[in-house]
């Protein structure tokens, strides 16, 4: 009995008093400018980035799991019009929405994703539980919603997703579309949600969802629901990333920053701006990520004109920021 509650204060993976807690999250990151923003948006997205951090934290501080704080934030982020992803996503380039999402559990490396959505409310529950109930990882399309609805979870009409901000961005990127040579710059095509979470027992946890880009066309997949590319998780370090997503493919982002950290003895901050304000811009990408360390330190490197973010570190330290 003695041995047994020794045993049990010695291996519990329980929170204790000097794990910190963390979160930090994102609405994307590209051409964000105050002067095009105007006050009153301004004022709703910081609002809802401060409900969505809020609702993530109170998980965490709860003595909730890292999981379940990344997922109430992503949830959050998707049922707001002011972001990327579930209600007002963008546009395709048939004036369609399709919803890419993942998630990633530090703690075990289970991962789940799903791609090409079109009537899933929020893509991330669906993610998650590829995750946590099924034998797989990644589902697409048809079969995806046919699984959400095994999962009872919650389907919408396509039209639930339409905001006129959006349609009016779409009918805009279609119109530049047709003029010979002239192209909104690429920045202005994207946006995503995103967190990272650090629990009480320090497991991490990272979540990201998304609309794709603006005109994407073909069924074409950006880097949000890649394991390694948008979203990846481990027992020292987790990342979620927003941007040009072909280039965060291609360079395998959030599994390469964490790689750095794992076989390259660097700090995750370190690791992230190697990637981002070198790395990708390098080879003609651009975004930016949100980080986490097993001790709440976070860092939200980004090589465009904003980023919607916020954060509160291990130390308690409050950020809501959106541009540079
Ligand atoms: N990375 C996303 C994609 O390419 C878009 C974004 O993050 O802004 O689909």
């Amino acid at each position: 009995m003695r041995y047994m509650l020794l045993s049990a204060i010695l291996f519990c993976s329980c929170a204790s008093a000097d794990q910190p807690i963390a979160l930090a999250i994102h609405g994307g990151a590209g051409t964000i400018l105050r002067s095009e923003i105007g006050d009153s948006r301004e004022a709703a997205i910081r609002a809802d980035l401060n409900a969505a951090l809020d609702a993530g934290y109170k998980v965490l501080e709860d003595g909730g799991e890292a999981l379940d704080a990344a997922t109430a934030v992503v949830v959050r982020l998707e049922d707001s019009p002011y972001f990327n992803a579930g209600k007002g996503a963008v546009f395709t380039a048939d004036g369609r929405n399709e919803l890419d999402a993942s998630i990633m559990d530090g703690a075990t490396r289970r991962a789940g994703a799903v791609a090409g959505l079109t009537r899933i409310k929020n893509p991330i529950l669906l993610a998650r539980a590829v995750m946590e109930r099924s034998p797989h990882v990644m589902m697409i399309g048809a079969g995806a919603e046919a699984f959400a609805q095994e999962m009872k979870l919650e389907f919408v009409a396509p039209a639930y997703f339409k905001t006129e901000h959006r349609w009016q961005e779409y009918l805009n990127a279609k119109a530049k579309a047709a003029q010979p040579r002239a192209a909104l710059p690429i920045s202005n095509y994207y946006g995503t949600v995103g967190a990272v979470a650090l629990d009480g027992k320090g497991h991490l946890a990272a979540a990201t969802s998304t609309g794709g880009m603006v005109m994407k066309r073909y069924g074409r997949v950006g880097d949000a629901p890649i394991i390694g590319a948008g979203t990846f998780a481990d027992e020292r370090c987790a990342v979620s990333a927003t941007g040009w997503g072909e280039f965060f493919i291609r360079m395998n982002v959030a599994a390469d920053i964490c790689a750095r950290v794992a076989y390259g003895n660097s700090s995750v901050a370190d690791a992230a701006d190697e990637v981002v304000l070198n790395r990708i811009p390098a080879l003609g990408g651009n975004g930016g990520v949100i980080t986490l360390d097993a001790k709440g330190r976070v860092s939200m490197p980004f090589n465009t004109a904003g980023m919607y973010r916020a954060a509160i570190d291990g130390e308690g330290k409050r950020v809501v920021a959106i541009y540079r």
